[in-house]
């Protein structure tokens, strides 16, 4: 029997270690330096944060995503889901644990995709968290639909010369490289003519026209950046996998992008659903707490069941991609995740809001930021839509159409054949009346 829901104790140690320290020594971070995370460390934050890499290095949880011989521990992503549980709940601590969005997916591409010498030009810093990444792919006339983007990179001598708009290309500012899409062949589809490339970001000819903020940052202080490409030269070394191979590695980025942004919004909707108990046993109101009031009692209880089912879905995805190494194969999982989320963890904050009464709104509480949060898990990395139709067209690949007038499970047609299979018991039975 190999189904099993149980953490090895040793492992459960390490998850108890890190949910101490998050708690401890991370998320006060979240206070002091909110919006820091992606900027490269000065001297101050480098005091106060280096310590901190360096203790989760010597514990083995630094990059647990990636192999040994990346500096990762080869954990997998069931493992990775477990920690990530509990890194969801600070904005800090995913940077502080080496596996932060979007550099997790960007470095797992390099790693399946890239040379020797990319990797240790890219690849090696980023892991060592040094440097960060930017991907930059969606087009501002152009983010769900690929066939439409427009960016070109046309042949140049042994190199490449990039020209185009990107749009929604986070951490883009403060990266040292980006990872670019565009079309290489314009005479195929897009899914066999576009090509990725590494960047380094202060090549001449990126021009970063605006960062774009989301709700509630200042306009043009957010880290989310319009980018113009003008003549931008790139070597053929910098090339990620083959010419026409950008839509087979986009997946690969894509899948454990999904994923991992869903290990996280467990911990926070669980925050969330720790923060709606606390004040409902808090709170009296009416003559009784909060508790008591059955209303109260069915947020809570939906909210649990919400949180149980994504989270064992969640935890069986990532057990799926560790045994199976293949994203496409796991893709209907990937996408029924990436669909759940944004309802998730919408619903279980807006309740918590809501129970918390005035304080809730305020921005004295976190609920309406996790809420906006829950709007973008429905956008970023593809729009809830689109992930709808993968899963129902990969549930579909499973049935057949039946030419019959009747459905198959048509009952009339069904009890008529159980009665002919079982005729001579019934004729048995009509003989002993
Ligand atoms: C916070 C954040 C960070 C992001 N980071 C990055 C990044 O680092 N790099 C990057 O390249 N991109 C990034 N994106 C962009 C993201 O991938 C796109 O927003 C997404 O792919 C949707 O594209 P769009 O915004 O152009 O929406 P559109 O493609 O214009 O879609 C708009 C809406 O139309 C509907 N729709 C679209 N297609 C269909 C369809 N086929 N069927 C039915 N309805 C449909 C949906 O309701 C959808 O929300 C980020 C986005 C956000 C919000």
């Amino acid at each position: 029997m190999a189904w099993d829901f149980e953490t090895d104790p040793q492992y459960q140690e390490q998850l108890d270690w890190a949910d101490e320290f998050v708690r401890s020594e991370v998320e006060p971070l979240d206070l002091i330096w909110p919006h820091e995370q992606f900027t490269p460390l000065d001297g101050t934050r480098r005091k106060a944060v280096e310590p901190l890499k360096e203790q989760v290095r010597q514990r083995g949880l630094w990059a647990t995503h990636l192999g040994p011989e990346l500096g990762g521990q080869g954990h997998g992503q069931l493992k990775l889901a477990l920690l990530n549980e509990i890194l969801g709940r600070s904005s800090w601590a995913p940077v502080v644990f080496g596996c932060q969005a979007p550099d997790t997916g960007n470095a797992e591409i390099i790693a399946h995709f890239g040379t020797a010498t990319q990797k240790e030009r890219y690849l090696r810093p980023l892991l060592d968290g040094e440097i960060f990444s930017s991907y930059s792919m969606t087009e501002p006339q152009a983010g769900a639909d690929p066939s439409r983007f427009e960016t070109r990179a046309t042949r140049d001598g042994d190199g490449w010369v990039v020209n185009g708009w990107k749009y929604f290309s986070s951490n883009a500012a403060t990266s040292s490289f980006l990872i670019v899409m565009a079309v290489t062949d314009p005479d195929v589809s897009v899914y066999k003519g576009m090509s990725m490339f590494l960047v380094p970001s202060d090549t001449p000819g990126i021009e970063i026209v605006r960062n774009v903020g989301l709700y509630g940052e200042p306009m043009n202080g957010g880290s989310h950046a319009l980018i113009r490409y003008h003549d931008v030269r790139v070597p053929d070394d910098d090339l990620l996998g083959g010419a026409g191979q950008a839509f087979a590695i986009a997946q690969t980025r894509l899948g454990g992008g999904r994923i991992h942004h869903a290990m996280r919004t467990i911990g926070l909707a669980q925050k969330a659903l720790d923060m709606m108990c606390e004040r409902a046993l808090s709170r009296v109101t009416a003559g009784s707490a909060l508790s008591d009031k059955q209303f109260v009692q069915g947020y809570i209880a939906d909210s649990y069941a919400q949180l149980t089912q994504f989270r064992l879905l969640v935890l069986y995805t990532a057990w799926e991609i560790d045994k199976y190494q293949d994203y496409q194969r796991v893709r209907k999982d990937i996408a029924t995740v990436k669909v759940v989320m944004p309802t998730v963890l919408h619903d279980i904050a807006w309740r918590a809001m809501q129970v918390h009464g005035a304080l809730g709104v305020t921005n004295e509480m976190p609920f309406l930021t996790m809420i906006h949060g829950a709007g973008v898990m429905g956008l970023a990395d593809g729009p809830t839509e689109v992930h709808k139709m993968t899963v129902a067209k990969q549930v579909l690949r499973d049935h057949t159409p039946t030419d019959d007038m009747w459905p198959t499970q048509w009952i009339p047609r069904l009890a008529a054949d159980a009665r002919e299979k079982y005729a001579e018991f019934l004729e048995h039975e009509v003989g002993n009346r």
